[in-house]
């Protein structure tokens, strides 16, 4: 039986023209999803323009609503994204998926696609020679409310994506200034664990991401050093102490951060600062071994003694 939607699907050709308007749609870039907002049709009964307006709200928060949500069913509860899960029906032991948006109420993904389904079904058509064929299309403006049309063309678009090789490429850019949606090249085969972010804020986000660990092993660093800035002083040491710490702290990083007595001298007052601290606060997540200070109290005494 053949199958009419007036789609060309030689070559990913009509599969590549959804994904790009899929895309803008999304984005804001695009705005013309469906007879209510193309230019006016002589004859046919449209509604008011503030309808109409309501009714384009209606469209691209649904459509949006419906890939946030099926993103979201992607995302681990540690935000480890695995694409390739993404789903719209719930298994039997699971709630069941919602649309995700600030600006309408969630609805269950499944049944708001199985409504818009049973209100715009594939129509059997008689050809001429005698055979039958389906036809698929996009709902149909029939003067029904504005806004259920829009949510029903809402819904086209999302199976659209959902029928393209495209499902698995999309992506929201977790850059709370940006949001942008966008196809990643190819499928991810690994998942993405550090959030994902657009072409425009990957680099971006690399920056941030060496920064942030960058702070971390300074931090360890800080430790380290703090250590050595009490022990000189315990032992009574003549030897120049920043020399002295800064050696301390090369035999742990030297390999891969080197420091010389300089770094010693401009990072004193954290350095000082770290060792004030009763040792509960700077033994924190990832603190390692080797780095243990002794409350100043202790310190008093170990310095009384080696003295
Ligand atoms: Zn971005």
């Amino acid at each position: 039986m053949q199958i009419y939607d007036g789609k060309n699907h030689a070559g990913g050709q009509y599969e590549r023209f959804i994904r790009d308007m899929i895309l803008d749609l999304l984005n804001g870039q695009e705005t013309r999803w469906g007879v209510l907002n193309w230019p006016p049709i002589p004859g046919l009964k449209l509604p008011s323009a503030s309808r109409r307006r309501a009714a384009n709200s209606a469209f691209i928060n649904r459509l949006r609503a419906f890939v946030d949500g099926f993103i979201q069913t992607g995302i681990d509860s540690n935000g480890v994204e695995t694409p390739s899960s993404r789903r719209v029906r719930a298994s039997v032991d699971e709630s069941p998926i919602m649309t995700v948006s600030a600006d309408e109420s969630p609805v269950v993904i499944f049944d708001e696609i199985h409504e818009s389904w049973r209100r715009n079904q594939p129509r059997p058509l008689l050809n001429g020679d005698g055979t039958t064929a389906v036809g698929v299309n996009q709902p149909r403006w029939e003067s029904q409310d504005a806004e259920l049309y829009a949510r029903d063309m809402a819904t086209y678009f999302f199976q659209e994506l959902l029928a393209s090789p495209f499902w698995s490429c999309i992506g929201k850019c977790v850059n709370p200034n940006c949001k942008r949606y966008f196809f990643r090249k190819r499928q991810r085969k690994t998942a993405v664990k550090r959030g994902s972010y657009c072409g425009n804020c990957k680099l971006v986000g690399g920056a941030e991401r060496t920064r942030l660990s960058r702070e971390r092993a300074k931090l360890e660093m800080l430790k380290v050093a703090g250590q050595a800035w009490q022990d000189w002083g315990s032992r009574g040491r003549r030897t120049d102490r920043a020399a002295w710490v800064a050696d301390r702290v090369n035999k742990v990083f030297g390999k891969t951060r080197f420091i010389r007595p300089k770094w010693v001298n401009q990072n004193r007052e954290a350095i000082e600062t770290l060792v004030g601290e009763e040792p509960q606060a700077l033994l924190g997540e990832g603190a390692g071994g080797g780095t243990r200070l002794l409350p100043r109290s202790r310190r008093v005494k170990a310095g009384q003694e080696a003295g």
